[in-house]
């Protein structure tokens, strides 16, 4: 067992419209019934407090069957925050200046330090307000490590994640109005457990 989750990131919300965005999405999905306004003690994040699912909470998912966990709610994380899947481990990561795939784990599924040695640290480098820069081991040019991309979308770096704790699986329809109110931005969704 355990809580599975899924985290829609916003890769270009920036410092300052983390915030705004957040707080307009969370206005939408009360206004539409998909989430309760009151913030209760029903998610897994660090602070404790989400949204519990709506009334109409079965429109965003592909299986109207209501989650009856506690651990239910939609929890809003905004500033410079790694996001990543839980249990398990990046298979790889691509660079986005040569796109290059760097696998990181071997046959067994078990990381492979060399090929995590130019990435080590970066992710909190990034986190601090840093470059998190990476330096390809195959093109040999520097990008934050906030432009990489892993597979699976098991990290996606971002200032803006909206997590859904044990949701049925999102429709394409509601990432795709997600999208559209975040004024068009790329997004990842993460999908991981606890
Ligand atoms: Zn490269």
């Amino acid at each position: 067992m355990g809580d599975y989750f899924q985290t829609i990131v916003d890769l270009d919300a920036t410092e300052q419209d983390a915030a705004p965005l957040g707080a307009a999405l969370l206005d939408w999905l009360i206004a539409d019934g998909i989430v309760d306004a009151e913030r209760t003690d029903c998610v897994l994040d660090a602070d404790g407090y989400g949204n519990a699912p709506g009334p109409r909470y079965a429109e965003a998912v592909d299986d109207p069957e209501p989650v009856d966990l506690w651990s239910n709610g939609l929890h809003i994380t905004t500033g410079r925050t790694v996001f990543d899947s839980g249990q398990g481990e990046a298979g790889a990561a691509t660079c986005p200046l040569c796109a290059t795939e760097i696998r990181l784990v071997d046959d067994t599924w078990c990381p492979i330090d060399s090929a995590w040695a130019p990435l080590a640290g970066r992710f909190g480098d990034w986190e601090k307000g840093g470059e998190g820069a990476v330096e390809c081991p195959s093109c040999h040019r520097s990008s934050g490590i906030d432009r990489w991309s892993w597979e699976d979308d098991y990290y996606a770096c971002g200032r803006l994640g909206l997590t859904f704790w044990n949701w049925a699986e999102l429709t394409h329809g509601f990432e795709q109005e997600v999208r559209r109110r975040l004024g068009g931005h790329r997004t990842v969704t993460l999908r991981g457990k606890l």
